[in-house]
């Protein structure tokens, strides 16, 4: 059986306490009440080295939301894969909607981004997703299709058991629209039969493919009834602690 994974995604959020004490509550939920799922904390980088030592030996796995494409050396304010692994990190999210848009980071980036995390030991979140026009005009398939094939497939079939994919509908994140569990069910079947005619069909069925966009706990269960949909990748309501862990009860 593939592995569910509910994913938390801070961005921008939390100065160093706040995040410290809001891991410290996470990780504390789930000593005591482990779940079916496997549970991630995607924090900022600064976050990283102190939500570590609070994991530590417990239930909770820890993740960036971005690195850097190359492995090291004069990339200002940049950070490595190899850093962030250091940390005691072992996820990183690549191709986030909002890396695509404001820093205009390209299926080659990504692809780039994508070989080196895996090269140096991390397990990937890549995400994909249409916009509302995109949507709109019936194009969403091709869209992901796209992204997936250029962000993805000339990785070997031997790194496909880290990577994760993200199905993210851009329309969705951050705006109280969720896709209704139908429209989630209906890709996520898509990148399925995508990744079985790319890498077969044993590779397809053991790929973890989490939804992400408005997620709450009010909506959560439905959206994770569906066969094709593994879990979910949480922005806003992973900043509340209550909301967050009721949405990894609803796998
Ligand atoms: C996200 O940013 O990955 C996301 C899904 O955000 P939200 O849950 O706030 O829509």
């Amino acid at each position: 059986m593939r592995k569910k994974i509910v994913a938390g995604n801070w961005k921008m959020n939390m100065e160093l306490a706040e995040g410290l004490k809001l891991a410290e509550s996470v990780d504390t939920y789930f000593r005591s009440k482990p779940s079916k799922a496997e549970v991630v904390l995607c924090t900022p980088y600064i976050h990283l080295a102190g939500v570590s030592q609070i994991l530590k030996d417990g239930k909770v796995c820890l993740g960036a939301q971005n690195c850097a494409s190359e492995p090291s050396g004069a990339f200002t304010g940049e950070i490595s894969p190899a850093m962030i692994l250091s940390t005691g990190a072992g996820y990183v999210i690549i191709g986030h909607s909002e890396r695509r848009s404001y820093y205009h980071e390209d299926n080659t980036i990504l692809n780039r981004k994508t070989r080196l995390a895996l090269s140096t030991g991390l397990k990937v979140i890549f995400c994909c997703g249409e916009v509302l026009g995109e949507r709109e005009s019936g194009k969403y398939f091709d869209v992901v299709k796209n992204q997936i094939e250029n962000g993805l497939f000339n990785i070997p079939a031997e790194e496909m058991n880290s990577v994760v994919v993200a199905y993210e509908p851009v329309w969705a994140i951050g705006t109280g629209l969720t896709a209704t569990p139908e429209q989630a069910q209906e890709m996520h079947q898509y990148i399925r039969g995508l990744f079985s005619e790319k890498y077969g069909k044993e590779i397809a069925d053991n790929l973890t493919i989490l939804y992400g966009g408005s997620c709450k706990p009010s909506n959560a269960a439905e959206i994770f009834s569906k066969p094709d949909v593994d879990g979910g990748l949480i922005g806003g309501a992973a900043l509340k602690k209550d909301d967050f862990t009721a949405i990894v009860e609803a796998i």
